[in-house]
């Protein structure tokens, strides 16, 4: 039902599939956390109106209704978030048709300085997810990801064991004989480290179908969703492979002023 994630962070006309309840007075108000204006940070929001608000009856149908959230900040009670929803009439998605602020165009810190020359893409693609433009969003995340494809497997090889380096090298050197970025990521996939695997799942074979999805897709409302599968995989990938290099950095400096400590001991 109209959730956190859903209020938080997706665009406009992302479909979110749930099963509605068959009355307005039934849906659930979950509080949320986004940025306040005033306060200047991040802060508690909640539902302070009724989604029947606009209807004469609390108990209105939900199927193919439009509703009105107001959420309010919970700190400084003066800075409201508004929130336009459709909810489908065989009660099995809602999607946003409006939102105060509009969904914020924000790149994460890390890819906007790994993607460099890059990022203007990637802020165009952000641009058309705000407007539900999936085909365009997928188009631009598509080309970033076939332009820094090789970089980011290249930087992948620093955290492969010792033990699995040589063969890791191996197909590393056989993915810059094809042009194809695909063929690429189903070479090296398999021999991603856990590190870069969360709960066992595997970014790079997520990638891999859905840029092949994708290409098949016809619809806004499909790409969107696979635009949006991509970029968090971009962003997760990206900041995992900073924060492990930075980690193991980190832990080699103090191994090492451990061990100076025991020799001039
Ligand atoms: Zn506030």
């Amino acid at each position: 039902m109209p959730n956190k994630e859903f209020l938080e962070e997706y665009p406009l006309h992302r479909k979110l599939t749930i099963k509605l309840p068959v009355t307005l007075d039934m849906l659930p108000k979950p509080a949320i956390h986004m940025h306040c204006h005033v306060c200047e940070s991040e802060q508690t929001f909640n539902m302070t109106n009724e989604y029947f608000d606009l209807f004469q009856y609390m108990n209105t149908p939900t199927k193919n209704t439009k509703v009105r959230l107001v959420y309010l900040c919970q700190s400084c009670k003066s800075f409201s978030r508004e929130f336009y929803l459709y909810l489908s009439n065989n009660l099995d998605y809602i999607y946003k048709i409006g939102q105060y602020p509009a969904w914020e165009i924000k790149i994460d810190k890390n890819l906007d300085k790994v993607l460099g020359k890059h990022s203007a893409n990637f802020k165009k693609g952000l641009v058309c997810e705000s407007q539900g433009y999936g085909i365009g969003a997928f188009a631009y995340y598509r080309r970033i990801t076939e332009e820094i494809i090789d970089e980011l497997l290249d930087s992948i090889f620093d955290l492969i064991d010792e033990s699995g380096k040589e063969e890791y090298k191996f197909v590393l050197d056989k993915t810059k004989t094809t042009r194809v970025t695909q063929d690429k990521i189903d070479l090296v996939k398999d021999l991603l480290p856990t590190i870069l695997k969360p709960n066992g799942m595997n970014p790079l074979g997520v990638l891999h179908s859905e840029l092949s999805e994708g290409m098949h897709a016809n619809s806004d409302q499909d790409c969107l969703e696979i635009a949006t599968h991509i970029r968090e995989i971009l962003t997760f990938l990206v900041n995992q492979i900073i924060q492990s290099k930075e980690s193991a950095k980190q832990f080699t400096t103090s191994m090492k002023s451990i061990l100076d400590k025991r020799i001039n001991k």
